[in-house]
């Protein structure tokens, strides 16, 4: 079985009037609790929460501390190719906006390995396509990933789903880790907003996290776009995929992410704006709820929320991100999928990261474990 299967036992609307019936007694009960259902998670997440978010704080730093102590491991991405055939309505690389496309050849992608090592010692890259099969397919990633092999330790992708073939091919090639957006869990809306292309099928989306694990990838990044659907339901949805993830794929690692929609090319406008209060409180609730997750907050926050942030959950930050292809060096002026928040240099993130007593960790994995 796959969790597309399993989803369905999950009524959208349901869900959604569960969560919003939670009361501050449910919000205390789960937090006097080790181990959460996804009914306390419902709680966490709840309007009645946010009168208990300061002891949502500090179980999510004990908890935090508890398992990966006082770091933050640093990871940098590197966008190869805006190529696209998909229509995602709030994205700039969108197939109907026109603009000169770009795909890294290997000695460009080789050109942007050095310009990233001289930046900084990250040893974390994350490669970023969008998903174009003839042009960006298994081989090309195959490519890119043996051309990055010798200036990084640890290698993850964020590409379209593939088969699990595919992916335990690629583990050949040095990839590590998979970061996959199933950008909403609301079936009914999910072909609103991913009208054509591959993308628009929610199945085939859902399902590539069970190949991942198949695939037997060390990592597993997954996250909901925060801006299409009501928050509150998407990220519950996305704790009872992570705990069917975790029953199943037991030996794998798990990272989880909520991005917020920034202003790309396009226009288009998020249908729910999340504040700051309400990021933090999600951020805790899946602390509280998944001890061992990697919680991931990349340059799309502003630097003062991310800097709060460190101490209170967040695992993992990306610093001085490009999010055009070939914007470190060969290309610094092609089109981004979107504007970042935070534009301090690596060096200037990994200072704050000091700064609140925490350690920036460049290199967390080494090839030698592959
Ligand atoms: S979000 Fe990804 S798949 Fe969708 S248009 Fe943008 S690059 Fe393409």
């Amino acid at each position: 079985m796959a969790f597309s299967e399993e989803l369905k036992k999950y009524d959208w609307q349901q869900t959604t009037d569960a969560i919003l019936s939670k009361t501050i007694a449910d919000v205390d009960r789960a937090l006097r609790k080790q181990r959460l259902t996804d009914d306390d998670f419902m709680a966490l997440v709840s309007p009645a929460a946010a009168a208990r978010l300061e002891e949502m704080a500090a179980l999510s730093r004990m908890y935090t501390r508890q398992r990966f102590g006082n770091t933050i491991a640093m990871y940098i991405p590197m966008y190869i190719t805006n190529s696209c055939t998909n229509s995602c309505v709030y994205c700039g690389f969108n197939r109907h906006n026109h603009f000169d496309r770009v795909v890294l050849t290997p000695s460009q992608i080789e050109e942007e390995c050095k310009a990233i090592r001289s930046m900084a010692p990250f040893e974390n890259l994350l490669l970023v396509t969008g998903e174009n099969p003839k042009v960006a397919g298994t081989d090309y990633l195959e490519e890119a990933l043996r051309t990055c092999r010798p200036y990084f330790n640890n290698l993850t992708i964020e590409v379209m789903p593939l088969k699990t073939e595919d992916y335990k091919r690629l583990t050949l090639s040095g990839l590590n880790g998979v970061v996959c957006f199933q950008e909403t869990y609301n079936r009914a809306k999910y072909k609103t907003y991913h009208p054509a292309g591959m993308k628009s099928n929610f199945e085939w989306r859902l399902d590539g996290f069970d190949r991942m694990g198949q695939a037997g990838l060390h990592k597993i990044g997954m996250g909901v776009l925060i801006g299409l659907e009501d928050w509150r339901t998407d990220v519950t949805m996305m704790a009872r995929h992570l705990s069917y993830l975790r029953r199943t794929y037991w030996r794998t690692r798990f990272s989880v992410n909520f991005p917020r929609m920034r202003p790309a090319a396009g226009g288009f406008q998020p249908n729910i704006v999340m504040t700051d209060r309400e990021l933090a409180q999600l951020t805790f609730a899946f602390r509280i709820f998944d001890h061992d997750v990697d919680l991931s907050f990349s340059t799309r926050e502003r630097p003062d929320f991310r800097d709060n942030m460190l101490s209170l959950g967040a695992t993992s930050m990306s610093a001085g991100s490009k999010t055009d292809p070939g914007g470190y060096r060969v290309y610094p002026q092609s089109l981004e999928q979107f504007a970042v928040s935070d534009s301090r240099t690596p060096a200037e993130v990994a200072e704050a990261i000091r700064a609140r007593g925490y350690e920036p960790v460049w290199k967390d994995w080494d090839k030698i474990f592959d």
